[in-house]
């Protein structure tokens, strides 16, 4: 590139020259005397402008024109004064449009000259002012709005095309709204990159001042002398209505086509919200009427546009609080949270405007609509917690923190994650794409001649749009403050939602605690009671059968003794229900236990009371460890293992394992795991379908005579007091081969 053009601001603000549609005459301050002058002063005042040099401003004027000069000048104003000027020349009087205003040391008067046949009458400009007041108070959402804006200026200013530029946070352009001649190419929904206007241009604009460069090929004229006698400085030309033209900015223009340009500035709290740019194909001028009715309607469109995107917030906040509230009611009434967030799916996706949901619930993990996979998201979730703030960690530019998303960055160049609990890995992640598969191709760019770049600087709409492509490459569309504050709330919905589930969960369980320990003791109670009456029974029988052997028949002998059986049969069931629910009284009394020797003072007692058994093998591969438990309570549970793995066993040859599995053994792996003991003989099994119910109260799989009897309640026992401590017992089992009791101690 072979031009290189210079955007600094002072080449922007003082380049030493005005357009040619008017004159401009710099005068020192205290005599009002002439001491820089456009030098055409000759074409629009007969007078050439050397000769205006050190002339006093009043030997132009009418004595009731100075009046109206010093009167603004009184008023110590800062900003820009528009007055009407008639000026002495030799062709007689003749009217200008005239802006005043001062500088330091300097005040700087600018003459256009009024030129009867673009005088509009009054009345139709107020006329089209109003109507467009009119038309853009019927509309209601801010596009439809600023297109009708467009229409208006279209029509008031009869531009080849009226758009209406909106700029984001990083300064780029889009064209929103659009009115222009049939024939031309729609700009509608193209993009521009920040760099496009030139920042001390940016701040003209910022301004609020209107440009109009009626001819952008008219050639410039001087100020001269260059350097202002007063200020020793060039002539500062920042509020100049007639300040020239920028090189780059008629280039920039010439390669669009464009002639003739006017823009309104769009100001909303100081910041330059948007800009409405006029273009014409050929030279042309707009009346300084029109002009200034363009400058008032642009000043009312931003009135208006801040009422009408704070309406637009506004609804879509209400949108987003109505669809927390359908949230709300949904996570209370749902039995688990994760069908509560993620049904219906689209909910989830529109609370925060995004295109793409997770919900990860620890190691579960669902997705909603477009999302990384959940391989990328295990790693996304392990990163992004550790940026997280106040629960939340948000981007719109997620590859350039996080490289690894440049693989996902079609679905998730923007990430919005919540995190929903500190001690569980509960998270929700939002996701937006990259902005370039977001944009609603209005317009087609490819549809624009490229100019070559041939030395020059040339830029086009299709240039520019690639080169703010470039510039959105990675990023999403931004979380707005809103947004977040939606997420926010959704956690403590949720988290307020689960702490009241969680107090009703409590309530519960101190209730059941009440009621099962109201069922123990009664329990103990009746059984208690139960035993009194039975023991009447069993003496009563006894003392028939003896006081009345003689009269009695073999039958009623045999029937006696039945009875009798049958008694203390029922006194070991009672005994057993009386034991079971003392249980549930009993207070743990946890102590460092060594198992080794609880185990093997378990095996001594039951060699004692089964010595005419065959001798069983008894395998403890490796040292058992010392555990915290009831020592009295875990005799009782070995104790009822060994004499089953005894007991139900037929083989000739039998043996029983004791020992724990290795944590690597244990499906689901951690650190804090429980140990899990196992009792493992070679007898008779168990089948499948029994498996459960062999730990029910007096389930026995075998008549009373086989096995060496028992009341069914051995297994209950056992399962009630690993429960107590917190563990939980199950059986692994082949019928004929042999069974594996399992159990822990703790959770
Ligand atoms: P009980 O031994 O007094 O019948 P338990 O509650 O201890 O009562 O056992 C319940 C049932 O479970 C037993 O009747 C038996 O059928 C079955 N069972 C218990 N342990 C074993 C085992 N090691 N092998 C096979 N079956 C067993």
């Amino acid at each position: 590139m072979s031009k290189f053009y210079n955007h600094d601001r002072q080449s922007i603000y003082f380049p030493g020259s005005i357009q040619p549609h008017g004159i401009l005459l710099a005068l020192e301050e205290s005599k009002l005397a002439i001491v820089q002058a456009s030098v055409n002063t000759e074409a629009y005042l007969e007078i050439p402008y050397q000769n205006l040099l050190g002339q006093q401003i009043e030997t132009l004027l009418e004595a009731q024109q100075l009046k109206a000069i010093h009167s603004c000048l009184s008023k110590d104003f800062s900003g820009v004064n528009s007055l009407k000027l008639s000026i002495r020349t030799q062709k007689g009087d003749r009217p200008f449009n005239a802006l005043l205003y001062r500088l330091p040391g300097v005040v700087v008067l600018e003459l256009e000259p009024l030129y009867l046949q673009h005088q509009e009458s009054l009345f139709s400009v107020s006329a089209a002012v109003k109507q467009a007041i009119a038309q853009w108070q019927q509309v209601s959402t801010y596009r439809e709005f600023l297109q009708s804006v467009a229409e208006e200026i279209h029509n008031l200013t009869e531009f080849d095309r009226v758009v209406v530029y909106q700029f984001d946070a990083q300064k780029a352009g889009e064209v929103i709204a659009e009115a222009k001649r049939e024939d031309l190419p729609s700009y509608l929904g193209l993009h521009y990159p920040a760099s496009d206007i030139p920042e001390p241009v940016r701040q003209l604009h910022q301004r609020g001042i209107l440009r109009f460069i009626p001819n952008l090929k008219a050639a410039a004229v001087n100020l001269l002398p260059e350097i202002n006698p007063v200020t020793e400085q060039p002539l500062d030309l920042s509020l100049a209505m007639l300040r020239s033209v920028d090189p780059c900015c008629v280039e920039y223009h010439q390669n669009m086509g464009v002639a003739a340009i006017m823009v309104i500035s769009l100001v909303k709290d100081r910041t330059l919200w948007g800009l409405i740019a006029c273009h014409h194909q050929t030279p042309k001028f707009v009346s300084y009427e029109i002009r200034e009715a363009c400058e008032l309607l642009g000043q009312f469109v931003m009135a208006e546009l801040a009422s009408k995107v704070d309406r637009e917030e506004q609804s879509y906040i209400a949108k987003l609080q109505s669809l927390q509230s359908e949230f709300l009611q949904s996570i209370s009434q749902a039995e688990d949270l994760k069908s509560a967030l993620v049904n219906p799916a689209p909910r989830l996706l529109d609370l925060v405007s995004a295109q793409g949901a997770a919900v990860c619930l620890e190691d579960e993990i669902t997705l909603v609509s477009a999302t990384p996979t959940f391989e990328q998201l295990r790693n996304l979730i392990n990163w992004a917690d550790t940026q997280l703030s106040n629960s939340l960690f948000y981007t719109d530019s997620l590859p350039k923190l996080y490289p690894e998303a440049l693989a996902f960055k079609d679905v998730a160049s923007g990430l919005l994650l919540l995190q929903i609990s500190k001690v569980r890995r509960y998270y929700i992640l939002w996701f937006r794409p990259e902005v370039l598969q977001t944009i609603n191709w209005a317009g087609d760019p490819n549809t624009f001649v490229t100019v070559a770049d041939g030395g020059t600087l040339s830029l086009s709409p299709r240039k520019s749009f690639e080169k703010w492509q470039e510039t959105v490459r990675f990023t999403s569309l931004p979380w707005k403050g809103c947004e977040l504050d939606q997420a926010l709330n959704l956690k403590s919905a949720i988290v307020g939602i689960v702490i009241h589930k969680a107090d009703e969960l409590a309530r519960i369980n101190r209730e059941l605690e009440r009621s099962n320990q109201e069922l123990d003791s009664f329990a103990y109670a009746a059984s208690h009671d139960l035993k009194e009456p039975l023991r009447g029974i069993h003496n009563y029988s006894t003392l028939l059968l003896k006081g009345y052997e003689s009269v009695l028949d073999d039958m009623g002998k045999y029937r006696l003794h039945t009875l009798i059986r049958l008694t203390r049969r029922m006194e070991s069931l009672i005994d057993v229900l009386l034991k079971f629910s003392r249980l549930g009284q009993t207070q743990l009394h946890l102590v460092p236990t060594d198992l080794n020797q609880l185990v093997s003072r378990v095996i001594e007692d039951l060699r004692v009371s089964r010595q005419q058994q065959v001798e069983p093998i008894i395998r403890i591969p490796r040292s058992l460890p010392t555990v915290n438990c009831d020592a009295v309570l875990v005799t009782e549970v070995f104790t009822n293992l060994l004499s089953n793995a005894l007991k139900y066993n037929d083989k000739a040859e039998q043996w029983i394992e004791i020992g724990y599995l290795d944590a690597q053994e244990t499906e689901s792996y951690q650190s804090s795991a429980p140990i899990i003991f196992y009792v493992r003989d070679n007898g008779i099994g168990i089948q499948k379908r029994h498996l459960e119910i062999i730990f029910r109260l007096f389930k026995r799989l075998h008549e009373q005579h086989l096995y060496g009897g028992g009341t069914g309640a051995g297994l209950t026992i056992t399962k009630k007091i690993i429960e107590y401590h917190g563990g939980r017992i199950w059986v692994e089992s082949t019928p004929s081969v042999g069974s594996t009791f399992y159990f822990t101690l703790s959770t």
